[in-house]
């Protein structure tokens, strides 16, 4: 197992050391892991004035798996656009073609009372979000501003999805589902929009390659509605990537917590992007007060996708649970009167679970 580890800026380095712990007990218990460290983001820029220097692509492209921190600090805010830290996690994931965006939400028993919405409703709540990540209204050409023959100014963007594009995120989309409970919810908008019509129309027929997975299609109003009425309905949500960019962050907040969200992004052969949902967290950052668990769950989600290793994903997951059965938190997810314990003791105690 060839991962690239880049630990970016502000909490990265922090939370990722703990992801890096983890790795290293395995390997220690005889798991064939390699390691190597890179620069991104700000970090990148620093070293090589470059968020994403040459190297560190070469490194990626070379791995079968990155695991990332975080990209961003106040410190970089007024450098010119190109040369920005997320910039650098742009061109990583096209770089190495990662098209499939993969996002849990989880609701751990032991967190419930964190969520926004009533515990009944999130209680055992494990949806999978999956949002195709290079195309849509995102990369659409034409797109600018113009102005009209009237003289007015108009600001416009192109959406489409080819069909190409549409199977192979489908693909993995059942894919997931018949790993899960084999149900599926496709969003669009076919309603109003054509090139949701074309991307109905072709879920549905990817669809008859898996006819063990039940397929229903939503519109993305509804789809947002649902996430808050009744989100247990749902097992695995499909979408494009503006619809997914919106619904992903709405049902992470079911969770409670932004600490613990891990995320994949995946491209045609399951090589992999691991990294929390989660940004630098420059208010926080040297502290050892990150919450690193989202982290430490890249690295479930990296064995499961990437390595095939769904053993070894769920013994991290449940060492992640052991611990908070223990009654350990970081600031981010401990209730009123809890004993908080830093970044590197929460590691410390998932090597231990381990
Ligand atoms: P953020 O996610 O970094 O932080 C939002 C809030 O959540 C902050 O109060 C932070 O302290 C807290 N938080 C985040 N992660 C935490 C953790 N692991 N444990 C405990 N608390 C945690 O979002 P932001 O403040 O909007 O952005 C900060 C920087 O991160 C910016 O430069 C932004 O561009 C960048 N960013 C990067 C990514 C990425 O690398 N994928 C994603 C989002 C934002």
């Amino acid at each position: 197992m060839k991962i690239a580890v880049l630990p970016g800026d502000g909490i990265g380095p922090e939370i990722v050391a703990q992801a890096v712990k983890v790795l290293e007990a395995l390997r220690s218990d005889g798991l064939k892991i390699e390691m190597e460290h890179a620069h991104i983001g700000g970090a990148g820029y620093d070293a090589a004035q470059d968020p994403l220097p040459e190297a560190t692509l070469k490194l990626a492209q070379e791995s079968d798996a990155v695991l990332l921190g975080a990209v961003g600090g106040y410190q970089y805010d007024n450098l010119p656009r190109p040369m920005r830290p997320e910039q650098g996690l742009l061109r990583i994931r096209k770089g190495l073609g990662l098209f499939a965006n993969l996002r849990p939400a989880m609701v751990y028993p032991e967190l419930v009372n964190s969520s926004s919405l009533k515990p009944e409703l999130v209680s055992g709540l494990d949806i999978m979000i999956l949002r195709e990540l290079t195309g849509d209204i995102y990369f659409g050409q034409p797109r600018g501003i113009r102005t009209l023959d009237n003289g007015e100014r108009q600001g416009f963007d192109t959406m489409h999805y080819s069909e190409s594009e549409i199977r192979r995120v489908a693909h993995v989309g059942f894919q997931i589902a018949m790993k899960r409970n084999k149900k599926m919810c496709s969003v669009d908008k076919a309603n109003v929009l054509d090139t949701s019509m074309f991307w109905r129309e072709i879920v549905t027929e990817v669809a008859k390659e898996y006819p063990e997975v039940e397929l229903s299609h939503m519109y993305v109003d509804n789809a947002a509605m649902q996430l808050v009425r009744a989100p247990k309905q749902f097992d695995v949500i499909l979408t494009g990537n503006i619809f997914g960019d919106i619904l992903s962050d709405e049902a992470s907040m079911l969770t409670g917590s932004i600490g613990m969200l891990p995320s994949a992004s995946l491209d045609a052969n399951n090589k992999g992007l691991y990294e929390p949902c989660h940004g630098s967290a420059p208010d926080i950052a040297g502290k050892d007060i990150a919450n690193p668990l989202a982290t430490i769950l890249s690295v479930a989600m990296m064995m499961r996708y990437t390595f095939a290793r769904e053993d070894i994903a769920q013994r991290i997951e449940t060492a992640v649970r052991k611990t908070l059965q223990q009654g350990l938190r970081t600031g981010d997810i401990a209730e009123a009167g809890m004993p908080k314990i830093g970044c590197k003791a929460m590691g410390d105690a998932v090597v231990a679970a381990l």
